[in-house]
């Protein structure tokens, strides 16, 4: 009969499960212009946080 070595407990049976799930940053789609962005975070694109305007944005 097989004999486990030791017990892995739920913890860190749990935590490597959650890290092998992990699919990358979420993504959403900006309000104003349309461009992906991560969610809660300002628009690399327009410069827009939510309603507002807030960081002008320059292209060099
Ligand atoms: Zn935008």
């Amino acid at each position: 009969m097989a004999v486990q070595q030791r017990k892995m407990s739920k913890t860190r049976k749990r935590r490597r499960q959650a890290a092998n799930a992990y699919r990358g940053h979420p993504v959403s789609s900006c309000p104003a212009c349309g461009a992906t962005r991560q969610p809660h975070r300002v628009c690399l694109n327009c410069g827009s946080y939510g309603e507002k305007q807030v960081v002008t944005v320059t292209s060099d």
